[in-house]
């Protein structure tokens, strides 16, 4: 007979935490997106620092600067310098006077560097029909979960700034509580569901630190 303070055995005993198992699916769907677009690059002759400046650097009409770059990549400035001379110097990205600051540089695709880019995304098209062949409740579920485990990221500050709704001036959060479309977009002057924020927009304008901390928390 068992004793009131052991538990009985039982076959799952030895599985990982839900927690210790979506990091571990994160990582191989990451692996997976990876190998996908380095296939791609590889092939391009791009080394994979230089694969993700060209999607960093996609859809942004406002030149960034490379200090910014080398947060988004986790590497030193002098690296991300780098890939970039070796980008210039294919005709992919050039470097020009910033618009906000005149003294300053900014980083922007050329032409040739944006329909790359673009080429270079549709080499993850496997994935992308892989989340269009879910149900739609479960891509918007999931769409959350992930916003909200991006939201617990960005407390350890791991987590570079995204072009993201909840990381935007003109995200109004709540504004319509209980409804179908909570949220306020106050650049398009339009309610905003759930399931059309945008993790990346290329009209975002980084809301002040407060806003931003009291969105994602509101979020979660
Ligand atoms: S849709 Fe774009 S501009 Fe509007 S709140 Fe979201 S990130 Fe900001």
């Amino acid at each position: 007979m068992l004793s009131m303070d052991i538990k009985p055995e039982t076959p799952w005993d030895g599985t990982p935490d839900i927690s210790a198992r979506i990091v571990v699916a994160i990582t191989r769907v990451s692996s997976v997106l990876r190998a996908g677009m380095w296939e791609f690059a590889t092939a391009q002759n791009l080394n994979p620092a230089q694969a993700d400046i060209l999607q960093l650097l996609r859809g942004r009409t406002h030149g960034v600067r490379l200090s910014w770059l080398a947060t988004q990549l986790s590497v030193s400035p002098a690296s991300a310098s780098d890939s970039v001379t070796a980008l210039v110097s294919k005709g992919l990205v050039r470097k020009d006077r910033a618009e906000d600051d005149r003294r300053a540089s900014a980083l922007w695709l050329t032409e040739q560097g944006r329909a790359l880019a673009e080429r270079q995304a549709g080499a993850l098209g496997f994935a992308d029909d892989a989340a269009a062949a879910l149900d739609r409740q479960v891509q918007e579920n999931l769409l959350v979960g992930l916003f909200k485990l991006i939201g617990e990221l960005q407390k350890s500050e791991r987590f570079p700034a995204l072009r993201a709704c909840l990381s935007c001036r003109y995200f109004e959060a709540n504004a319509f509580p209980g409804s179908p479309a909570p949220h306020h977009c106050a650049l398009v002057k339009a309610p905003l569901p759930i399931a059309f924020l945008r993790i990346d927009c290329a009209e975002q304008e980084p809301a002040d630190p407060v806003t931003e901390r009291r969105n994602w928390a509101a979020f979660a």
